[in-house]
């Protein structure tokens, strides 16, 4: 048995969430909770749950867009649940907050393949299983042994379970979670050399950042490629890129990037997801569908932190 941290969660009110999404944009979380270990995250779990109390889960915030009026209830926060071991000869097991540039980095280093299709990609482990972040031929599911989770169970409160990956049946870019909660998972890679890895990850950091807008706000794809098409090769040859509504526009360099030029709201940015779907579906009989996580508006604004 460890000893209990001397603060395992950390609660703080009206937590601007603009600070903690890539895009830059978001009003307040009513309670911003972050838990310091995956025992700790599942203990608030359970307590929100059986006091009624909604919550969402923030990872990195990279494939989020925050509303405005900010969120009522709880944002669980795991950023500070950053711990990656070594399980035997190939695994990695890490904490939901383990960032994705710590674990290609811990990879690497260690000499394991597997994690290179992640390179340049922000976000955590949680928010990557949530959305099997990767690559239009890969997610991250395909390395994961299991994920350990925590589920509400009827009656109130929760289970920690481990699941592997054919019970989730992940899909592209949709990790099937359905309501289940990263607190940790193990990843399965293989053995090879650093400077292999290394190789592998800068031929494709090389083609991100020429086909990318890797320095401005966005929060990655908009929208997940339609079956044998790219999101991306539809928006462009509907004309978008460039189109703009307040300080939200589709990114001149990847059109299926939506980019905070300054000042942008979660209202430009919706308005400006439905002209392009509005567009898409006009021009070419095509539905996109959002891989962007969009929250909803509250009723009410949530009060910013006094
Ligand atoms: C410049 C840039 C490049 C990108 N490139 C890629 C790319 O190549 N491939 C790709 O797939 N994505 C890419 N993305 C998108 C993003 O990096 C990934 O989707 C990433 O996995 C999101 O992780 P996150 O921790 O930031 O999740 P968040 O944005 O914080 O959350 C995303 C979703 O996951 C849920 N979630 C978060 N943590 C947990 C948890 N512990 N348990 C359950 N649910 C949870 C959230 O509630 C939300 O629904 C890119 C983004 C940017 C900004």
């Amino acid at each position: 048995m460890t000893s209990p941290a001397p603060f395992p969660v950390s609660v703080r009110r009206g937590v601007p969430l603009a600070e903690h999404t890539t895009l830059g944009i978001g009003g307040p979380a009513e309670l911003f909770l972050e838990p310091q270990r995956p025992e700790d995250l599942a203990e608030r779990l359970d307590a929100l749950d059986r006091d009624g109390v909604p919550f969402r889960l923030l990872g990195g915030g990279a494939n989020l867009l925050a509303p405005d009026g900010g969120v009522p209830g709880a944002v669980l926060a795991t950023g500070r649940m950053r711990r990656v071991f070594r399980e035997g000869e190939r695994g990695l097991r890490a904490w939901a907050g383990a960032t994705l540039p710590q674990l290609v980095r811990t990879a690497r280093e260690l000499g394991l393949s597997g994690l290179e299709p992640l390179v340049g990609v922000p976000g955590q482990l949680g928010g990557a299983l949530a959305m099997n972040a990767g690559s239009a031929q890969w997610g991250i599911w395909d390395v994961v042994v299991e994920a350990v989770v925590w589920r509400p169970v009827p009656g109130g409160g929760g289970e920690v379970v481990a699941l592997d990956r054919a019970t989730v049946a992940p899909r592209y870019r949709d990790g099937n979670l359905r309501g289940a909660v990263v607190l940790e998972a193990l990843l399965e890679l293989t053995p090879s050399d650093r400077a292999r890895v290394r190789a592998a990850e800068e031929a494709l950091l090389k083609r991100k950042n020429a086909t990318q807008p890797v320095s401005a706000s966005s929060a990655g794809c908009a929208f997940r490629n339609p079956p044998g098409d790219s999101a991306g090769r539809l928006i462009d040859a509907a004309g978008l890129k460039g189109l703009r509504v307040g300080g939200a526009a589709v990114s001149e360099r990847h059109a299926n990037f939506v980019v905070d030029l300054g000042g942008a709201t979660a209202a430009d940015v919706r308005t400006l997801l439905a002209r392009v779907e509005e567009t898409v579906a006009e021009r070419f009989g095509v539905r996109l569908e959002r891989e962007l996580v969009v929250w909803p508006e509250p009723e009410r604004p949530v009060a910013a932190a006094g």
